[in-house]
């Protein structure tokens, strides 16, 4: 098997020290690289400087990836679901979300410039005006998680490319291959030397990276524990950190016609099962009205039952493994510690090996990981309420804030949601794991600091220039 490269200063290189890369569902070997070496990260580093190509450049370098990305869908989704084991309906959903990312990224950056203010609305402003450029900070680091190996890093490759500031993209070690292929792709273009570089490192020294004052932009997205070590690491960096959620759905009383309820079941079964839970906007928790509450619980079970499970490359797989058997273990325990507490098994609750089925459990008592921890794995919570306000609250009452899901009809309770919930997105009539591309996203308290999404992501990655003109 051949070694794959890695991408230093947009070309091809090899390290020293090799990496095996193996399906999370049999151990199979899928791939080898190497981890560059300390004197290729540096010079890594010092090509990694702006010297931005003309839009038209980088708008065709991101039209070609992502008409390659295109072409190539069907293996690049094989590679997503061998280094990663989504099941292949959901990494082909991903390869053709990254097609969308590189398309969108080209397109905004056509047109991303700045502005125009005037400073005549005062008096001492009469005669002039503002150009407000938005300029790079300078090189960014992207530092991407093992769970959407190809759109996570696209979501930080992409914006970088649109507004001309080079990127040190650090892939996460269970999953370097589909970024590398990205590497592959974008070393088929135009842009300069030094404008993108794909780096698979060890996490002790992608830590030091983290603190080199070559790299003033950090763009993380992962845990919560590893991105609070980075934010208090350089504090005075622009750092963005996209982290962990426990998402919640609502199911309002007025969600209640049978339509309305096979539905909600429907959504929250699939979408609280997806990659197997391992989505930071996975459903782990719903909070259903008592009207509707054993209809849709009811529902709930049938459709989890329905899900498949297994290979990941069987086209009918609904839900493969977890990472590792490790990842599977860390679930078991959560549930076998939440049923002790008192909670109810309806379905699921066993692990085989580094699987685990889909489960949901009822009445969990207060304080119970699969609660308020962030589960990472096919485990939902199923609790009854009585209204929208305790709801709310209990949506509320968790340390993350990434996405919220509200089923109901009702303008006037989509607002008091938008209003109350304290998360990045709250989605009316779907599940919190709704992500179009283009729009912000990310979360408050510990979900994260900063937005992503094509155009937040170019803002966060370049800042204001202004330049007075006067005399006019
Ligand atoms: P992780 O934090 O273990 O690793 C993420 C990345 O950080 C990897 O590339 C890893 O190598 C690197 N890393 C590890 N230690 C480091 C250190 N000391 N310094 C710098 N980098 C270091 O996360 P993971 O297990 O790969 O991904 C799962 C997590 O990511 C979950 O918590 C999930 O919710 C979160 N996530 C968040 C979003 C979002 O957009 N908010 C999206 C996907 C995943």
């Amino acid at each position: 098997m051949d070694i794959t490269p890695f991408y230093l200063a947009g070309q091809p290189a090899h390290g020293r020290d090799e990496v095996v890369v193996r399906h999370p569902y049999d151990g199979a070997v899928v791939g080898r690289t190497t981890f560059a070496t300390p004197e290729q990260v540096d010079e890594a580093l010092n090509k990694a400087v702006l010297a931005p190509a003309p839009a038209h450049v980088r708008a065709t370098a991101l039209d070609h990836v992502s008409q390659r990305l295109r072409e190539r869908a069907d293996e690049v989704a094989r590679l997503i679901t061998a280094e990663n084991g989504k099941p292949l309906k959901w990494a082909r959903a991903e390869a053709a979300r990254a097609v969308s990312v590189f398309r969108w990224a080209a397109e905004e950056s056509r047109r991303f410039a700045g502005e125009m203010q005037r400073l005549d609305t005062d008096p001492a402003g009469e005669g002039r005006m503002a150009l407000v450029r938005r300029v790079p900070r300078g090189a960014v680091l992207g530092i991407s998680p093992f769970n959407f190996p190809l759109n996570l890093v696209a979501h930080k490759v992409a914006p970088a490319i649109a507004v001309g500031a080079p990127i040190v993209l650090k892939p996460a070690p269970a999953t370097p291959l589909s970024a590398l292929l990205l590497g592959e792709l974008l070393a088929e273009t135009d842009l300069p030397e030094g404008a993108f570089s794909v780096l698979p490192l060890p996490n002790d020294r992608t830590a030091e990276l983290v603190r080199d004052p070559r790299l003033p932009v950090v763009s993380f997205t992962g845990s919560g524990p590893v991105g609070g070590l980075i934010q208090d690491s350089v504090p005075r960096k622009h750092v963005t950190l996209e982290l962990g959620g426990n998402a919640a759905v609502v199911i309002c009383a007025d969600w209640s016609s049978d339509e309305d309820v096979a539905h909600a079941a429907s959504r929250v079964a699939v979408f609280s099962n997806y990659q197997a839970g391992q989505s930071c906007i996975a459903v782990q928790r719903v909070y259903v009205h008592a009207d509707v509450h054993d209809r849709f619980v009811a529902s709930l079970v049938e459709r989890v039952r329905e899900l498949r499970t297994g290979d990941p490359a069987d086209e009918a797989t609904d839900v493969g493994p977890l990472i590792s058997e490790d990842a599977a273990k860390r679930v078991e325990a959560w549930v076998d510690e939440a049923v002790a507490a008192g909670a109810e098994v309806l379905a699921g609750g066993k692990r085989d090996g580094c699987s685990y089925a889909p489960t949901i459990l009822t009445n969990v008592p207060p304080g119970a990981k699969v609660l308020v921890e962030e589960v990472f794995g096919p485990v939902l919570a199923v609790q009854r309420v009585s209204g929208d306000e305790e709801a709310f609250a209990a949506v509320n009452d968790s340390a993350y804030g990434l996405q919220a899901g509200v089923f109901t009809h009702s303008l006037r309770t989509a607002f008091a949601a938008h209003q109350t919930l304290q998360v990045g997105g709250v989605i009316i009539g779907d599940v919190p794991s709704y992500r179009a591309d283009q729009m912000p996203y990310g979360g408050v308290k510990g979900s994260g600091v900063g937005r992503e999404g094509l155009r937040s992501a170019m803002e966060d990655y370049t800042e204001p220039r202004v330049m007075v003109l006067t005399g006019l």
